[in-house]
């Protein structure tokens, strides 16, 4: 029989992984070209090519059991010198790879971090909208998760909000910007504020209370937006990085946590977070892919790409009448729903053969995500459904 906790996943699922499997449906039925699914973060930019030439280089360089054979549970040293040093020249950061741990994906490092850091009952805030996986990142270790308010027009934490939500038990809290799901890239005020307001109730608490920050987005910024790395800004700072979306290899499982050394006992902690992916049964990061990496750290993927996307569909949509809050990062698109319960939004955009996933997955109803990170004929093919949509629920003037 299966766990109590596997069964009541099993029930509330993935409703973007829900959504995903519904557009492969509709595609089996009217065609793929004839299906708008804009429910997965899956990139498709392709990996750039030097992907491709490294994996083969790797290959014929060095011997089975190097590429192929057990390391140390935080990867190759040589590896996380690499990703240091490039961390280094763009942050202006004195990081060594002994701050790096290799992980499988960001899901597997934010995984690790919280299996080091949380006890039973210890809670984790987040700020609301969230990526809805955070929740059994948590919970998968008996924590607690505690939303946190976001300002309903620019989508920046309530730091008031914040303040009163911090306790005894408060372990940690999450912040991922550029945003999944809104595309908003917190400002350098707000971290600032966020920094301080920790730094306050850690001395008032006496205890650590650490920022985890998720950043899968980091390159991914439009508009000249300066890339922000956190750790110069807070001390007890965890950054979580994958190279799933701004290297187009999300199937290959491959990322980096930073441990600063200004972080308070940041060699235990290193020894914890390493230990707790073996625990996890990772054991470490997959090896082929840390070489190839390593080699791809000053790689890019096709930003404009992106960006083209998110002017063809906020202008569009905006146009027809949605109110949509303006991306400056990440490849998602929120959109307020004109009807308070979003999921009747949801469900007649199908209509239209149109897949979006209602906010209340991020843990914020009234709002849809659309993720946009698909090819310029979807973006294009889909606008006459979206303004018969916009039709529909009386938007278009
Ligand atoms: N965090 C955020 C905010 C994400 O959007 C995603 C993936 O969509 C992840 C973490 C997981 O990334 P990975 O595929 O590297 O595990």
């Amino acid at each position: 029989m299966l766990s109590s906790s596997i069964n009541s996943a099993l029930r509330g699922s993935s409703v973007i992984r829900a959504m995903f499997n519904e557009g492969r449906e509709m595609a089996a039925k009217f065609g793929a070209e004839n299906v708008y699914d804009f429910s997965l973060g899956n990139p498709v930019t392709p990996a750039p090519e030097k992907i491709g030439t490294e994996i083969k280089r790797v290959i014929d360089s060095y011997d089975s059991l190097t590429i192929h054979g057990y390391m140390a549970n935080a990867g190759y040293i040589e590896v996380r010198d690499k990703i240091a040093d490039n961390l280094n020249r763009r942050f202006d950061t004195k990081f060594s790879g002994k701050n790096i741990v290799m992980s499988v994906g960001a899901a597997g490092g934010m995984n690790a971090i919280m299996k080091s850091i949380i006890d039973p009952d210890d809670e984790i805030l987040v700020i609301k909208p969230y990526f809805g996986e955070y929740r059994g990142y948590v919970t998968n270790f008996g924590g607690k998760i505690v939303e946190c308010e976001s300002f309903k027009d620019s989508f920046q934490p309530d730091l008031a909000d914040i303040e009163s939500k911090i306790n005894k038990r408060t372990k940690g809290i999450i912040i991922n910007t550029p945003n999944n799901p809104t595309g908003v890239i917190y400002t350098d005020e707000t971290l600032k504020a966020l920094s301080a307001l920790l730094l306050k109730k850690e001395k008032e608490l006496g205890t650590d209370i650490y920022l985890i920050s998720d950043e899968p987005y980091r390159e991914l910024v439009y508009d000249g937006v300066k890339e922000n790395f956190l750790t110069g800004f807070y001390h007890n700072t965890f950054v979580v990085y994958s190279f799933s979306k701004s290297l187009s290899l999300p199937g290959e499982r491959i990322g980096y946590v930073v441990i600063p050394d200004e972080m308070e006992s940041a060699g235990e902690v290193q020894g914890g977070v390493e230990i707790a992916i073996r625990m996890l049964g990772y054991v470490n990061a997959p090896s082929l892919m840390q070489r190839v990496v390593a080699e791809c750290v000053d790689e890019k993927t096709d930003v404009a790409f992106y960006d083209e996307n998110r002017k063809m569909l906020l202008d569009a949509l905006t146009e027809y009448g949605f109110s949509c809050v303006k991306p400056q990062g990440a490849f998602y698109l929120w959109v307020k729903s004109p009807v308070e319960d979003e999921e009747e939004f949801v469900n007649a955009a199908k209509k239209y053969h149109i897949l979006f996933v209602k906010g209340s997955a991020f843990g914020c109803g009234g709002f849809v995500r659309i993720a946009y990170c698909v090819s310029h004929e979807t973006i294009k093919n889909s606008l006459p459904g979206f303004k018969e949509l916009a039709s529909d629920f009386g938007l278009l003037k």
